[in-house]
């Protein structure tokens, strides 16, 4: 490090650019290269190691050992070659000043000298949450403390902080939460309104070039600033002035500059790339009075951008009277610096440095940081951290950038077909020209990109530099692999959901609800996981015993067969309105000769048409079952089309059933629907209103009731007969409203008919006017009209917690709920989509597995109302016909799946209780071969179906499993080993009561533990059970933001409990030394897609106590749920971690089925 202190390291940037010229069919590479050094600082490095290396204490010492050069050499350096690199930026002779600048010219100043007030403190960039933790390292090795450390945590104290107070500190500790968007507000005085809103919304490289300006200006103003004190102008004064004349000069200087400047190029630009309209054109033309500031700002490259930001601005003046007319982003209404000049004299912006330490600059929420960083002046620039990111080009450019390197120019988007290793940053957006260079050049050879990454590689050889400490790390680390079972039910459950999720392609949308819903998923545990990687974490959260599982094995079989009921019903309601919608199209056909059938119309009657042929010829003898899932599944599914309910119960013959149903498979299956009145026929086919009831018929009235009758029976479990004469109003009360009680636990009467025909008596018994009455009462109840419908949209309401965007908010509990959305939707949109939901308007497209809720009402009546044209109600018809067959498909798929569950559950259940498997199998014979089965290792039970196999037939099976009419798909399904069946005599606990009992068991209460976990879900079980075994812990992943640093340090001394809680996905304990602590706890093998990213943070954790500074042995406990997907995540991760693959050869076991 003293040695790169002392000697900028040149580097030699070079600039790569490849071009493809179509018409000659040659490639031509550019090449341009030069030296890159300080003042623009090439100095100082990367200190980076995996863990615990001291990076503190080293920079620490560095600061002790420079300290003379720091106030002296490296003063007079900054001095000489950073103020001589800068004098020719200023205007002179203060020309911006008016008569101050010649009253300080008078006085002999003829030339501003300083740009900066140079520091001889080392300026330290913390997370900050460890900023305290710096100062008090500072006084624990070096023994300073105030004045001399100053620790700055506050934009306030940012900009003022007295120059006595910067001069005498040596160590100026800035805590990385200042770097937020009011940081970059605060800028926004002193330079060109560029945007109407805020630079934070500028595109990356735009930014950085607004960046530069507002510190140009800074700097020239921090140069006037100093001659005139050095010319005894009064302080006050002087500020006064460089306020109210010297940056508004600034600005309007830079302004004409670029005005002349674009006013060169700009038509050309335009011409070519920037055609935006004549308002744009307008604008560049100089009539920019008439310019709207359209939303130019999100694509253009900094070039461009300067060219948006001309058509804006010429002149201040102009920019706020446009600011007014395009406020586009209301929130930024904050007049903060608008118009005002902001320039204080003492600030960090004017400051050089010693050097420049930016600790942990992995952290999150860097971007600022690292704008500030590349962009201040230092003697030397160091970047600290653990668990370096330095895999990718990406991650070198960016560390790169920081010293001011330009590395090489990262390509937006790289063609496939090109080395791996090649990422590039994403620039998003991609800018105008980037863009044209993409769909330009369609060759990227893999050449130039070797040859960009070699020079990536120079500079990872140049920057960092392989330490020699790292053998001084030796502390004595013990790991434990602590496996954990299942409870039964548990296990089921998560066998069945695994079985699920494979079906479902490890696609968690496309999960049915009730596999979705198992655990308890925020939208926000949703959003920033892919798929896959939900499917991992509800997988994980289910088998850590957080899902919500039944109390007991019963409960479980009865909500399985109260879910096959139900599941039945629904496609019992399907399938009747298949078949009315079938017949209406039909009907509404010949009621129209000239209609001549669409092709989709006509489609969606073959296959009613074919589907119900087939069913025919199945109900004959010699009839193929295979269709419909194999004979018990068909036997199933008949019965509950044909009404006969006891579907389930097996006295059901092939043969009885063909008897029952066979009148309606016969050769007019068609005709036998006429009576199953629609379902959704007075909802949304009849919409009679006020305006026209008078004119039914009593004929039609009674109709009408008659359908009322047919439709409670089949939505409402408890509808009852109409015994008392009239009925009341609220007669189809549960009928229509609240759709989730009404289906669970309905069951379908056989003598439903026989139920209507009841009722059809007691309307007998009414006079025709009681008749059209009670008719136009229930009418009343209809749901609403279209124009009430727009009502309910525009007023519906949706509430906020937590002071969310409304929007991001609307986008979790959309998620949640499995529903499509755009992500362009605004946020009306978005609150129609849940609006639709809540009143049951959503269709099956609406929603991402495709399974709408099936007995809720459907946005369909517009169209279909009477009086429109015949070709438009089929059409419209035909659409919900088409989306009911999918529906309908869909039901069914769940229903097989649900009965075969029921089937597995119970098998699962026996076998987990059993105390000696052996014994229990003995007794039991293969499904296939019906052979007996002999040992639990030779047995196997199939997930999918519930059958047992022996291991032949086990071997034997293809897609399918062995058993003959098992529907079942096995191939890379779970088959499970018996043996592999823990056995559940006392039921283990849930994980986080097991790891809380094992701390409370194993761990001497004086000893500290860090326990990491992964997922909200799982810190909160954990965070609870520590109550429930009343261990004291905190919980920092449930700690505020500004309480965290707080909460780390009383950890520290001891004062916050025996426990510190942390989250495995949040940063928040980086850089953090934890050495009290002695245990480490994995609550879970932590998971991620980037398998970089998950062994760096696992290392990160670690090395929260195993770092210089341990005295004591530390052990580290991986908690791993067996046989579920966490063991999956351990055993990768064992390939790293040598003991725990000891572990896994030793006393692993066997591997689970999938792995084999
Ligand atoms: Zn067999
Ligand atoms: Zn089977």
């Amino acid at each position: 490090m003293l040695l790169r202190e002392r000697a900028a390291l040149n580097f030699a940037e070079r600039e790569i650019e490849e071009e493809v010229v179509a018409p000659l069919g040659i490639r031509v590479v550019g090449k341009a290269e030069w030296e890159n050094r300080f003042p623009y600082s090439a100095r100082g490095g990367v200190v980076a190691h995996e863990i615990g290396y001291g990076k503190t204490v080293v920079s620490l010492a560095l600061i002790d050992y420079m300290r003379a050069w720091d106030t002296k050499e490296s003063i007079a350096e900054r001095e000489a070659k950073v103020d001589g690199a800068w004098s020719q930026e200023l205007p002179r002779p203060f020309e911006h000043l008016g008569n101050m600048g010649s009253a300080s010219l008078a006085a002999g100043t003829e030339k501003a000298n300083s740009f900066f007030i140079h520091l001889s403190a080392t300026l330290i960039i913390v997370p900050k949450h460890i900023s305290q933790q710096w100062a008090a390292e500072a006084e624990k090795f070096l023994g300073l403390t105030r004045p001399k450390v100053l620790v700055i945590t506050t934009l306030n104290a940012f900009y003022g902080t007295s120059m006595e107070e910067l001069k005498k500190a040596e160590i100026i500790i800035v805590s990385g939460g200042i770097f937020t968007r009011p940081f970059l507000d605060r800028l926004h005085g002193v330079t060109r309104q560029v945007t109407e809103s805020t630079p934070a919304t500028l595109p990356g490289r735009a930014r950085e070039a607004w960046y530069r300006e507002a510190l140009r200006h800074h700097r020239i103003l921090t140069a006037y600033y100093l001659a005139g004190i050095a010319a005894g102008i009064p302080e006050k004064d002087l500020v006064a002035a460089l306020n109210e004349r010297g940056l508004p000069g600034l600005i309007r200087k830079q302004q004409a500059d670029i005005d002349a400047l674009l006013a060169k190029q700009v038509q050309e630009i335009d011409r070519q790339l920037y055609k935006k309209g004549p308002k744009s054109k307008a604008a560049v033309a100089g009539s920019s009075r008439s310019a709207e500031n359209e939303d130019a700002t999100d694509n253009e490259d900094a070039a461009e951008q300067e060219t948006a930001m001309k058509g804006k601005g010429k002149g201040k003046a102009k920019v706020t009277a446009k600011n007014k007319g395009t406020s586009k982003d209301k929130e930024d209404t904050d007049d903060l610096s608008r118009g005002k000049s902001q320039w204080t004299p003492t600030c960090l912006h004017n400051c050089s440095y010693a050097r420049i330490i930016w600790d942990e600059y992995t952290y999150d929420g860097g971007d600022l940081i690292h704008l500030f960083v590349s962009n201040a002046v230092a003697n030397a620039k160091w970047l600290l951290s653990g668990t370096p990111e330095l895999f990718t080009l990406q991650h070198v450019c960016r560390v790169a950038a920081a010293f001011g390197i330009h590395l090489a120019r990262p390509e937006p988007r790289m063609m496939p077909g090109l080395p791996p290793i090649m990422t590039g940053p994403a620039l998003d957006p991609m800018s105008k020209s980037e863009e044209f260079h993409v769909f330009s050049s369609r060759v990227k050879s893999p050449s130039l990109a070797m040859e960009r990454h070699e020079h990536a590689h120079s500079f990872v050889a140049a920057f960092f530099r392989g330490n020699a400490l790292d053998a001084e790390i030796d502390i004595p680390v013990e790991e434990h692999v602590i496996p954990l079972d299942m409870t039964t039910l548990t296990a089921a459950h998560y066998h069945m959901v695994n079985q699920e999720l494979l079906d479902a392609g490890y696609d968690f949308t496309i999960l049915p609800s009730h596999a979705r819903t198992i655990v308890d998923l925020k939208g926000t545990d949703l959003l920033n996981r892919e798929g896959p990687e939900v499917a991992k974490m509800l997988l994980g959260l289910l088998g850590s015993g957080l899902g919500q599982v039944e109390a007991s094995m019963d409960a479980m079989n009865e909500n399985l067969a109260r879910r096959v009921n139900v599941l039945g019903d629904q496609m019992k309601l399907l399938w009747d309105k298949t078949m009315w919608l079938w017949r209406w199209i039909l009907a509404l056909m010949a009621g129209n000769r000239e209609y001549k059938a669409t092709e989709p119309v006509a489609n969606s009657l073959t296959r009613v048409k074919a589907l119900c042929d087939s069913l025919t010829e199945a109900m004959s003898d010699s009839g193929n079952l295979e269709e419909f899932g194999g004979k018990e599944m068909f036997d199933h599914e008949a019965a509950i089309i044909a009404g006969v309910r006891g579907a389930q119960s097996t006295d059901m013959t092939i043969e009885s059933l063909r008897e029952a149903w066979g009148e309606r498979f016969k050769a007019n299956w068609a005709d036998c629907y006429n009576e199953n009145k629609a379902l959704f026929t007075w909802f949304d086919f009849f919409s009679i209103e006020a305006s026209n009831y008078d004119h039914l018929t009593d004929t039609q009235t009674r109709l009408l009731a008659e359908d009322m009758c047919w439709l409670r029976y089949k939505i409402s479990p408890h509808a009852s007969p109409l015994t008392d004469g009239l009925p009341s109003p609220d007669f189809l009360g549960n009928g229509n409203a609240s759709p989730n009680s009404s289906i669970t636990g309905r069951g379908i009467p056989p003598t439903i008919e026989e139920l209507v025909e009841r009722d059809k008596r007691v309307l007998d018994g009414m006079s025709s006017k009681e008749l059209r009455e009670w008719v136009q009462q229930c009418m009343e109840q209809q749901p609403k009209t279209a124009q009430e419908w727009d009502q309910i949209k525009k007023n519906f309401p949706f509430k906020v917690e937590d002071k969310k965007p409304l929007k991001a908010a609307l986008i979790e509990r959309l998620t949640e709920l499995n529903l499509k959305f755009s992500s362009a939707a605004t946020v009306q949109q978005l609150k129609e989509i849940l609006c639709a939901h809540e009143h049951g308007r959503s269709v099956c497209e609406n929603y991402r597995d495709g399974r709408a809720p099936p007995d809720r009402y459907r946005d369909f009546e517009l169209t279909t109302a009477w009086g429109e044209p015949a070709a438009k109600q089929i059409d419209a018809t035909n659409e919900e016909l088409k989306r009911t067959m999918v529906h309908l498909a869909k039901t069914i798929e769940d229903l097989r799946a649900t009965m075969l569950e029921a089937k597995f559950a119970p098998e699962y259940a026996a076998l987990a209780r059993s105390e000696n498997k052996d014994a229990f199998l003995r007794k039991k014979r293969c499904c296939s071969c019906f052979r007996p089965l002999s040992h639990a290792s030779s047995s196997f039970l199939v997930v999918a179906c519930g059958h047992l196999l022996c291991r032949e037939c086990k071997v034997i099976s293809g897609f399918y499993c062995p058993v003959e009419h098992c529907p079942a798909f096995v191939r890379k399904r779970p088959v499970l080993q018996c043996s592999q069946i823990p056995t559940s005599v006392a039921e283990p606990l849930p994980k986080a009561e097991s790891i809380a009992y094992f701390i409370k068991n194993n761990i001497p209460a004086d000893e500290y533990v860090l326990v990491f976990a992964q997922y909200r879900q799982l810190i909160s079980a954990l965070a609870k059970a520590f109550d429930q075994y009343q261990l004291s812990y905190v919980n920092l992943a449930g700690t505020k933001d500004n309480m965290v640093a707080k909460k780390l340090e009383e950890f520290k001394v001891g004062k916050a409990g025996q426990i510190l809680l942390l989250d495995m996905d949040s940063e928040t304990s980086a850089g953090s030394n934890l050495t009290n602590a002695t245990h480490i706890i994995f609550a879970s093998p932590y998971v991620h897609p980037d398998p970089e990213h998950q062994t760096r943070t696992v290392s990160q954790a670690r090395g929260r106590c195993i770092r210089t500074g341990q005295e004591r042995k530390v052990n580290v406990y991986h908690f791993m749920m067996r046989g579920t997907v966490e063991e999956e995540t351990l055993r990768k991760y064992a390939e790293k971690c040598k003991p725990v693959k000891e572990w896994f050869d030793k006393d692993g076991g066997g591997l689970p089925w999938w792995m084999t």
